[in-house]
């Protein structure tokens, strides 16, 4: 991020930057509300996925931009100032993309990324490195899996035939899925007492999720602890070597935006 940030003098922004922020996040659409309040002019790009978004304040556009090239291109055209990878921890392509792109085009770039989950005492964590990585740990660790790794990649757990699994995902899980399948379509944030509920009607034996981070789907950490049960915790993919925030708050202030009021985490 440039050291004069977008222009401010310290009392807010004194010109109209185009800022893009690559989104998909609770914090991506916080930072766009921020920004946009602070009259600096805000386009969030969305991937596509999600059938019905919730869409931030400000521009929106939707879809790949055409790998790093066409990603090069938007920027030039539109004469971004900056861009902000709010995108999800686990969205590594995209991340990757961005710190290319604004590289070829020397354009400013701050990731934003929640911190991730640290175990704390009680907590039955068993670290692995890919979804791959999760499915052969689950024979050993029960009949019924609770499995929140996103509607995506579940070809991993495919074969995984005498285990019935409960699937939490916002949109419909994509093909192909293990052969005793639950689905729940639901979107945090979720309390303790409702993860308890769930964990129990299902007589869930172990939970499956990535370390996202974020305040919106901590309650299945704690309601797991509570219950003595492991979660399988799929830890962060690289990522590429950008300067790096952690929360809104942070991004606004690197921007040169002054701060109103915080944010907090969510998907
Ligand atoms: P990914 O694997 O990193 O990206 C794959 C391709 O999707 C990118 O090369 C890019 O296409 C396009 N893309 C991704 N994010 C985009 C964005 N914000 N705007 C425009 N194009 C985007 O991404 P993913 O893991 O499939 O995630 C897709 C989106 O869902 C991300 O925006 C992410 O924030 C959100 N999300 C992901 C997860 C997760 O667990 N991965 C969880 C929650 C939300 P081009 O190369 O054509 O530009």
């Amino acid at each position: 991020m440039h050291p004069n940030g977008l222009g401010s003098t310290g009392k807010g922004v004194s010109v109209t930057p185009q800022v893009l922020i690559l989104g998909g996040t609770g914090e991506a659409r916080q930072l766009a509300a921020h920004l946009v309040g602070r009259g600096v002019r805000v386009t969030s790009s969305l991937a596509g996925r999600v059938s019905r978004p919730q869409l931030p304040e400000g521009e929106v556009r939707v879809g790949g931009f055409g790998g790093i090239d066409g990603l090069a291109d938007w920027l030039r055209r539109e004469e971004v100032r900056a861009v902000v990878d709010a995108t999800h921890p686990f969205a590594r392509t995209m991340s990757e993309h961005a710190a290319r792109a604004t590289a070829a085009t020397g354009t400013p770039v701050l990731a934003l990324r929640r911190r991730p989950w640290q175990p704390v005492p009680g907590d039955d964590w068993r670290p692995v490195s890919s979804l791959e990585d999760a499915a052969a740990l689950l024979p050993d660790l029960g009949d019924r899996i609770l499995l929140t790794t996103g509607r995506q990649e579940l070809a991993h757990f495919a074969a995984l035939r005498d285990q019935h699994f409960v699937i939490r995902t916002v949109e419909p899980p994509e093909p192909p899925l293990p052969p005793h399948v639950t689905t729940l379509l639901s979107r945090g944030p979720f309390t303790t007492d409702g993860e308890l509920e769930l964990l129990r009607e299902h007589r869930i034996d172990a939970v499956v999720t990535k370390n996202s981070g974020g305040t919106m789907t901590t309650a299945k950490l704690t309601a797991a602890r509570e219950l003595g049960l492991p979660v399988v915790m799929v830890q962060r993919p690289p990522v590429p070597e950008v300067p790096e925030v952690g929360t809104v708050e942070e991004a606004v202030e690197r921007l040169g935006v002054t701060v109103t009021s915080p944010g907090t985490g969510g998907e």
